[in-house]
């Protein structure tokens, strides 16, 4: 259902305050976590003042052990929606279990399934009887080949309504940047799926010093939009705090990334 075969105009996601997909480009960006009210409405007008349409913040975080921040859950929720309400913007948010889902349709504008669970087929299954948009992360070690597969389990409940994300794939070498960015993956995807690509490049390359290059990159790549993780205080972000931007450079990099996108 996903292939260019079957259809071949690109898919566009119709939002109440954002479009995603063919040649438009979508940014969307806030903190990893939602942390409190006060902080994820700060950091909804930095991404708001950078362009960004969707405010992007976990509510239930995939934590690799289960001793770090596991997020705020309903709560954080509902602080992320009112934070997007007041500035007209819309929300995407991870849900890590089918029980979620109900929650997800009363607080979100899309389901942001994570890296972690591109394979938790019941999770697929669950938001493939929904209609509410889903962006899939591409696995830690997911091949294309995975990633247009689990799209499927989405599309073929009768959800449509489907993003990829490319956030890195997991490499032998780790020590300089958290993952691989595979960016020829945004080409080779756009020729093989509809669905609009969006890039990822904070959890990408997890050092807030890379993130910038490698946004300016995954926009040359010509991918439809952008995730991208800020914080005003990142020593004492509840997490990703070493690949967050600072509003700055933030600001400074959304302002290159539309000046780059305009010369496409
Ligand atoms: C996130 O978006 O904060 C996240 C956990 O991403 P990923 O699933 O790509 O690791
Ligand atoms: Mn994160």
């Amino acid at each position: 259902l996903g292939s260019r075969l079957f259809h071949p105009e690109d898919t566009i996601i119709k939002l109440p305050h954002s479009e995603i997909g063919g040649n438009t480009f979508t940014m969307m960006a806030g903190p990893c976590s939602v942390e409190s009210e006060e902080h994820i409405k700060r950091m909804a007008m930095v991404a708001r003042e950078g362009g960004a349409t969707l405010l992007r913040g976990g509510a239930f975080k995939p934590r690799t052990t289960p001793y770090s921040f596991q997020g705020l859950g309903e709560e954080g929720l509902r602080f992320m929606r009112e934070a997007a309400d007041e500035l007209g913007m819309d929300v995407i948010t991870e849900i890590m279990d089918e029980t979620h889902v109900p929650m997800a349709a009363k607080y979100t504008d899309v389901i942001q399934i994570g890296a972690r669970n591109m394979q938790n087929f019941s999770l697929l299954k669950a938001v493939g009887k929904t209609q509410i948009p889903v962006a899939l992360k591409r696995g830690l070690a997911g091949t294309i080949d995975d990633l247009l597969n689990a799209a499927e389990y989405i599309a073929s409940g009768g959800n449509h309504n489907i993003m990829l994300i490319e956030r890195g794939i997991r490499t032998f070498d780790n020590k300089y940047t958290r993952n691989t960015f595979d960016l020829a993956a945004v080409p080779v995807l756009q020729k093989l799926t509809h669905y609009p690509i969006i890039v990822d490049p904070s959890h990408a390359v997890g050092a807030w010093d890379l993130v910038a290059p490698m946004a300016y990159a995954g926009t040359a790549s010509g991918a439809s939009g952008m995730i991208v993780e800020i914080h005003d205080d990142p020593a004492h972000a509840f997490s990703d705090g070493a690949q967050s931007l600072k509003p700055d450079t933030y600001l400074t990099m959304t302002k290159h990334v539309f000046a780059l996108k305009q010369l496409m």
